[in-house]
Parts: structure tokens; C-alpha cells; sequence
């Protein structure tokens, strides 16, 4: 499989996953071209569950033959081929617009690649997006994931920073599970800090998780950021999150599931939305 010169022993089920992973590839580009790619939103809460504040973009892939295909399958394996934006452009264009019929000042969070922040082109077609959409940039949030630091660290924040002097909010995802430096907490222009489901999973009331979690939030915190709860599931776990005060917003099933575009418009107007934005750098 690689030409590395490593011992190979070459087995037929080897040969079956390369030929399916190539496949995959092709299908994938084809999935681009004929616009089989959908997007579907989940709604994050306050704490209380009284009111949406905005709702995270999530990427899906139905394949013609093999049903859905998980993002975190197609995802990895567009950045692999080096085709990852054109997903990417591709959900924002679809966020800005559905966003824009949402009820102010409810926000859509847009997952990012961390290549594409390898190129200054991104501020490009955000700025694009919003602007065909007639969309204030207030109400876009981005999701960067800790593994820009496998990057250049100092190129991403020049990026970042851009942004967010056109009012987009940026948010930082999964964290926790990456390279875990806290380091960069207090150096890159955040606003939202989105800690990790790992965190929140086995919360019992005096769990070493439980103090895991307080200390990270009281962290985020004292440096002004916003924090939202990855990954909620059971009343149980929100009853302990409020009893300590430990999210800002919740995401997550307790709440709702990720819902088709018009799933959400009707939720939308069924439920309260928060009256007035949270984070944010405008
Ligand atoms: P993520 O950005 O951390 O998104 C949250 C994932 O957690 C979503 O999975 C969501 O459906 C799932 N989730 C939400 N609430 C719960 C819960 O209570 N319990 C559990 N167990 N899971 C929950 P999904 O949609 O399969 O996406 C997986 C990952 O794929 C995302 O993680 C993100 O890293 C990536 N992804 C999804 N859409 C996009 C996209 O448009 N662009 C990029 N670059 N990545 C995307
Ligand atoms: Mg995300
Ligand atoms: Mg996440
Ligand atoms: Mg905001």
C-alpha cells in the first residue's frame, strides 16, 4: 500500500480496501458535482432550555448506493484529496442562506477545515457568502478544531483574526481532545470555546471528570470566552451542568438531534430565541 520500502505482505483484503478507499474518492468528487451533499442544523440552548441561540451546520453525504456515509469518514478523506473547501464553501454558502430566514439574532455555526486556513482566500468567500445572503456577519460563528497546531499556528491566528474584524464570531471545537495546550487560549482571537463530549459523558457529582470539567470552564471563563457543552444526552447530566452553573449554551440530543433545514424553521418558530447574541466579537 505505501511505497516505503516496509516489509509488505500483501493480502487480498488489503487489495479490497484500497480498491474501496479509491472508489470512495471517485464517488466523493462525484457527490461534489451532482450536489449530493445536504446540510442539516442542530439547535444549541440556553442552559434551560428556553430559547435557541444558534444552531451548528453539519454536513451530510447520502450515497447513491451505500446510504449515508458519516462525516467523519468523507470529511478526513476530502482533506486528504485536497477538496475539503470545496465542502466547506459549499455548507457556508447553504448556512448563510438558511440563516438569513431564521429569526434574528439566532446565529449558524459553520465547521472549518484547518485547510482552510491555510490560505487567505477563506476570508474571500466567508465575506462572499454573507454578502450574497445579505447575512450580518454577527450571526456566523466558525468551528476550528484544535489541530491547526499540527499547523502554523501564527498563519491560522493572521487568518482568524480577519475574520473576526468582519464580526464573525469564532468559536473553538472539540476542545480538549486534541494537542490540549492551554497555551493558546489566551494568544488566538476566540470567542467560544466548545469543550468536548469526552467531558461531559461520565459526570458523576464528585467524578474526577466532574472536577475535570469545572476547572476547564472556570479557565474559559476568567479569560471572558463563551462556553458551550458538547455532547449533553440525559437529563441527568444537564441536571448537574446547571446545579454548578457549567455551560453558557447546550448542545446536544437532550435538546434536539441534528434536523433537516426544514425541520428547523419549524422548530424555530415554535421555540423562543435568545434576544440577544452570545460571544461574539461585535
Ligand atoms: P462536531 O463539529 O464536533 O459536531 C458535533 C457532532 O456531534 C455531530 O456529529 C453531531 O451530530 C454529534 N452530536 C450532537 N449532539 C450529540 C449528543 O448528544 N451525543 C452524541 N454522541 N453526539 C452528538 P456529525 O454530524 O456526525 O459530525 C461529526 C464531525 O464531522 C463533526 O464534529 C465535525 O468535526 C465534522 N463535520 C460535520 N460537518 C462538517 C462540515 O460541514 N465541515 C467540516 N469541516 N467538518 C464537518
Ligand atoms: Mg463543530
Ligand atoms: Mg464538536
Ligand atoms: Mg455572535
Amino acid at each position: 500500500l505505501k511505497g516505503n520500502g516496509a516489509l509488505s505482505c500483501f493480502l487480498p483484503e488489503m487489495d479490497a480496501i484500497y480498491f474501496e478507499g479509491q472508489r470512495l474518492r471517485a464517488d466523493l468528487r462525484q457527490a461534489l458535482r451532482d450536489k449530493q451533499l445536504t446540510v442539516v442544523y442542530q439547535p444549541m440552548y440556553l442552559p434551560d432550555g428556553s430559547a435557541v441561540e444558534s444552531c451548528e451546520a453539519l454536513v451530510r453525504w447520502t450515497h447513491p448506493q451505500k446510504g449515508p456515509i458519516a462525516p467523519n469518514i468523507f470529511v478526513p478523506l476530502a482533506e486528504d484529496m485536497g477538496i475539503v473547501s470545496e465542502i466547506s464553501r459549499y455548507v457556508m454558502d447553504q448556512a448563510c442562506r438558511d440563516c438569513a430566514s431564521w429569526p434574528e439574532p439566532v446565529a449558524v455555526s459553520v465547521n472549518l477545515s484547518v485547510h482552510d486556513l491555510r490560505s487567505a482566500d477563506v476570508v474571500g468567500w466567508v465575506t462572499e457568502a454573507l454578502e450574497e445572503h445579505k447575512l450580518p456577519a454577527q450571526r456566523l460563528h466558525v468551528e476550528v478544531t484544535e489541530s491547526f497546531f499540527m499547523d502554523d499556528p501564527a498563519a491560522v491566528c493572521t487568518i482568524l483574526e480577519r475574520l473576526r474584524s468582519i464580526g464573525v464570531t469564532i468559536s473553538i471545537d472539540d476542545f480538549g481532545t486534541g494537542f490540549s495546550s492551554l497555551s493558546y487560549l489566551d494568544s488566538l482571537p476566540l470567542d467560544i470555546v466548545k469543550i468536548d463530549r469526552a467531558f461531559v459523558r461520565d459526570i458523576g457529582m464528585q467524578s474526577k471528570r466532574m472536577k475535570l470539567l469545572r476547572g476547564i470552564v472556570q479557565l474559559t471563563r476568567e479569560l471572558g470566552l463563551t462556553v458551550v457543552l458538547e455532547g449533553v444526552e440525559t437529563k441527568q447530566q444537564l441536571a448537574l451542568i446547571n446545579k454548578y452553573g457549567l455551560a453558557d449554551v447546550i448542545q446536544g440530543y437532550v435538546f434536539s438531534a441534528p434536523v433537516s433545514p426544514t425541520e428547523l424553521v419549524t422548530l424555530l418558530s415554535e421555540n423562543s430565541v435568545r434576544k440577544e447574541a452570545v460571544g461574539g466579537a461585535g
